[in-house]
């Protein structure tokens, strides 16, 4: 099989990304494995036209919109590794290999939530990483934020930021980061709370996060918990070896999201902190006029169209 585009991963960025490309003539193959980044999440907000939809409902109307594109095929394999090079990569699943002009990465990132014990069950649903996606639902209830090492430079306007949605606020810091006088003067003016004591677990009732324990044993009452995880890469897009960001995401410029393997392409959370469904989709239309533009100048220049 030999496809002009093989994109890997079908969340709205690589959806978006198949529509451009789709409409673009292109031959393209979009190759989705799951499970998604939100897999947890019941309903997805802030996406304009869509916002409370269910996220598996999303990519459905999307396939549903895709399947009128005979020249856009879907894959449900996890693809295992790309080999090959520009104008001729070998794109390899269970099933076999797949040919392919140009790759288009739109894998996302794999949260990775601390050990701490409770805390992976309310992952995604009262253990959350955006305000916008989830904070209109519980605006004016206990809010937490629980930092993480490393975390020290945005905790503070973020903390305080939280308080546009609930008058209640803890940061709790775990006992992991050390926050200056400033920063505490700020917080306390802006009416947030601050526990300092290292965390021993969180208590869910009725599936749902009630309270943080911290090291002593006092429980601090806690509605929903904000955090932002170290995130990794997957497998596959590891094992290609592309530059890296220090953060860890995949370094391309916004505007022409070439990774640094010629040929490769990518777009969506894998690329930026910045991450939103609505904005990996921007990012998947950006990634695909980009390489359609590059591809096709080629396909002309060589006689192929
Ligand atoms: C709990 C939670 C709730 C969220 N809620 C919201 C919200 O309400 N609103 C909002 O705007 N954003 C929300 N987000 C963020 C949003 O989900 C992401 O920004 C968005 O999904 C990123 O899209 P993407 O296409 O880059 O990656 P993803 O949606 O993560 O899709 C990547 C896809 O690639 C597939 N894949 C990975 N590796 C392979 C492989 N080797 N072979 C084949 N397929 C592969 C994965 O299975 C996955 O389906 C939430 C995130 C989380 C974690």
């Amino acid at each position: 099989m030999q496809f002009d585009v093989v994109i890997v991963g079908g969340g709205p960025a690589g959806l978006q990304a198949a529509l451009t490309l789709g409409r673009a003539r292109k031959r393209v193959l979009l190759c989705d494995a799951g499970p998604r980044r939100n897999a947890a999440a019941v309903h997805m907000h802030n996406f304009l036209t869509r916002d409370g939809t269910a996220p598996a409902e999303l990519r459905a109307i999307a396939r549903q919109q895709l399947a009128t594109y005979s020249n856009v095929e879907f894959g449900s394999s996890a693809i295992t590794s790309i080999t090959g090079a520009r104008g001729a990569f070998q794109v390899h699943t269970p099933e076999g290999v797949i040919g392919a002009r140009r790759i288009l990465l739109c894998t996302g990132m794999v949260d990775e939530p601390p050990p701490i014990e409770g805390l992976r069950e309310l992952w995604g649903t009262s253990v959350v990483q955006c305000p916008y996606c989830h904070g209109w639902e519980v605006q004016d209830r206990r809010w937490g934020y629980l930092a993480l090492p490393g975390a020290a430079a945005h905790l503070v306007p973020f903390t305080t930021m939280l308080r546009g949605w609930s008058r209640d606020v803890t940061l709790f810091t775990g006992a992991a980061v050390d926050l200056p006088a400033e920063g505490r003067a700020t917080l306390a003016a802006a009416g947030v709370k601050l526990e300092t004591a290292a965390i021993t677990r969180v208590l869910a009732q009725d599936g749902r996060l009630a309270a943080v324990e911290l090291a002593g044993g006092r429980r601090v009452a806690c509605d929903v918990l904000f955090s932002h995880p170290p995130q990794r890469q997957v497998d596959v897009v590891r094992a290609l070896g592309l530059a890296l960001d220090p953060e860890g995401f995949v370094r391309v410029e916004p505007l022409r999201p070439e990774t640094s393997v010629p040929g490769i392409y990518a777009a969506g959370d894998l690329t930026t902190r910045g991450q939103a469904a609505i904005l990996a989709a921007a990012a998947g239309m950006l990634a695909a006029a980009a390489l359609n533009t590059e591809l096709t100048m080629q396909l002309a220049a060589e006689g192929h169209i």
